[in-house]
């Protein structure tokens, strides 16, 4: 038999307890026990299920919210546990995002693709940028690549930070009005430090092609569009959407999980306090004073939380861990009537640059975005605070931080300014969101290759290979794959469910 312990119970810690158990159930004498310090599951995934007091439900993630449909790993697992019907798509039809500007909205002109524009007559007319900024922009199609790759090179070999990036092939002012809140706001970083191989490769790759990110993405919505003529959706069929979700919110994956690899093998509300190596095995001591004796340890927790736990049985692993900053931020979910927000609801989300000076970095509208999120006559807002430029926020009181986020919303968005909240709900993320700063996959390569020298140890989470919701998940398989592989266990059945689910 082989003991896995896994610590952190976000959803890397629990698709490595849900692939042992399908291990287990194929055969392998395998079993697992996972402990996570808080009182609940999920980690970065919280959602909030409330009662309007006039009836009705809220459906509130105050996390993630959403992955990206492209990526495979939550439609198979939701398959292999045969919720993948309560899947949910954005509701496209109200899909716009506004940019703050000077104070004002201006609505994300049609044809940018990521922050470059493909099309003329939306960006000759936007009042997002100035001139002078949308002539630098054009001049991307002309600025010469930075060098020639080598052959067999890729962008790991050329990393840079998003900033260096964009500032150098469409100027400054495209980087603090769209691609800072854009890509520095998803993933919680600052892009003067933010990484491109470990982020957005594409974009380095796309100037080695293309020479010109606007003739890149250009390219890429040509393609797009050609595959959406060959392949029309199937009647009937739920409708793509960039992003996905689930009906009830995404803890719902978070509890099945939980259901399918056992609640009897989960310890919540206990946390790993130290790991030691014991001869050929591993002691895992818990704040409740227990030493668990395992073959295996699956660290998934957060960077911060990783580094302390494996400083001891190995400092090299701890020293890089150690180099993943993570930044900290809090959500606001407030829901107001809609008499109390007399303002055009056919957007998804409002994005607040840096450069705004505004401790609020962006706005959801989630009854906008997501159906069935509130109930008839209420609007969703979910406001986000803090992240890289203003790490404090989390000091605030929770009066402080509810009056924040809706002050911002009436001065921004048009809430009334007399209108109460009929729900509230605050979510701190300490530490939350790893930042992948330039060089990050080269730390990560030496992380994974001191760690395949150590048996039944592997780190797995959001900090390593990709910061989302399918990232993490796959983090967490893959984990298992290693400890057990450590063990000369080749889990055949398992890998070809995983391959038919695809
Ligand atoms: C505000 C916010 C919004 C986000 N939005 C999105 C989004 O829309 N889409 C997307 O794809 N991604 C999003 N992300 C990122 C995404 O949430 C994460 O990638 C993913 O949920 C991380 O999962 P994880 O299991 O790696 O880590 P976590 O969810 O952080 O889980 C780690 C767990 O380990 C536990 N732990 C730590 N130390 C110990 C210990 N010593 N003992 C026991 N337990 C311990 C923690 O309590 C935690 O529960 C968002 C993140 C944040 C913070």
């Amino acid at each position: 038999m082989v003991d896995v312990v896994i610590v952190g119970g976000g959803i890397a810690g629990l698709g490595a307890a849900y692939k042992i158990r399908r291990a287990a159930d194929a055969g392998h004498d395998v079993s697992f026990t996972l402990v996570e310090k808080d009182d609940r599951l999920g980690g970065k995934i919280h959602t909030d299920i409330a009662q309007d007091p006039d009836g009705g439900t809220y459906i509130a993630d105050g996390g993630s919210d959403a992955f990206l449909t492209d990526k495979t790993a939550v439609h198979r697992v939701a398959r292999l546990l045969g919720v993948f019907d309560e899947e949910t798509g954005t509701l496209d039809e109200t899909k716009k995002t506004f940019i703050v500007k000077d104070g004002r909205l201006v609505e994300m002109p049609d044809g940018i693709m990521m922050f470059a524009p493909t099309k003329i007559v939306p960006m000759a007319t936007t009042t997002l940028y100035s001139w002078p900024a949308k002539l630098r922009m054009a001049l991307d199609l002309v600025i010469p690549r930075k060098l020639r790759w080598a052959p067999g090179e890729t962008a790991q070999d050329h990393d840079e930070s998003v900033e260096s990036l964009v500032v150098r092939r469409m100027g400054r002012e495209c980087l603090d009005r769209l691609a800072e809140p854009l890509i520095g706001g998803v993933n919680g970083s600052d892009p003067k430090d933010m990484s491109l191989a470990a982020t957005y490769p594409m974009l380095l790759d796309m100037e080695q092609k293309h020479g010109s990110l606007v003739r890149g993405f250009l390219a890429q919505r040509r393609m797009i569009e050609d595959m959406k003529r060959k392949y029309p959706p199937k009647p009937g069929a739920r409708p793509r959407t960039f992003f996905s979700s689930f009906k009830l919110g995404l803890q719902f994956i978070i509890d099945r999980m939980a259901d399918a690899a056992g609640r009897d093998r989960i310890r919540t509300g206990v946390s790993a306090t130290a790991l030691r190596r014991d001869g050929g095995r591993w002691a895992v001591t818990l704040s409740t004073g227990e030493v668990l004796d395992a073959d295996a340890v699956i660290i998934a927790a957060e960077a911060w939380a990783a580094e302390a736990l494996v400083r001891e049985a190995e400092p090299a692993i701890a020293d890089l861990v150690g180099t993943i900053p993570c930044s900290s931020s809090a959500t606001v979910i407030l829901a107001f009537a809609e008499a109390d927000c007399p303002f055009d609801k056919r957007w998804h989300g409002i994005l607040t640059p840096a450069v705004e000076k505004r401790s609020l970095t962006g706005v959801s509208l989630m009854s906008s975005k997501w159906p069935d999120r509130a109930p008839e006559g209420r609007v969703l807002l979910r406001g986000f605070l803090g992240g890289p430029r203003d790490q404090g926020v989390l000091l605030k009181s929770d009066e402080e931080l509810i009056e924040l986020a809706r002050s911002q919303m009436v001065d921004l968005i048009g809430v009334k300014a007399d209108a109460r909240p009929r729900y509230a709900k605050i979510f701190r993320w300490p530490g939350g969101m790893p930042q992948y700063t330039v060089g990050h996959l080269d730390r990560v390569d030496e992380i994974e290759r001191l760690q395949a020298g150590v048996a039944g140890l592997a780190l797995a989470g959001n900090a390593y290979r990709g910061v989302g919701v399918p990232n993490a998940l796959e983090s967490g398989e893959r984990a298992v794959t290693k400890v057990l592989d450590d063990f000369g266990i080749a889990l055949a059945e398992d890998v070809v469910e995983e391959k038919r689910t695809r």
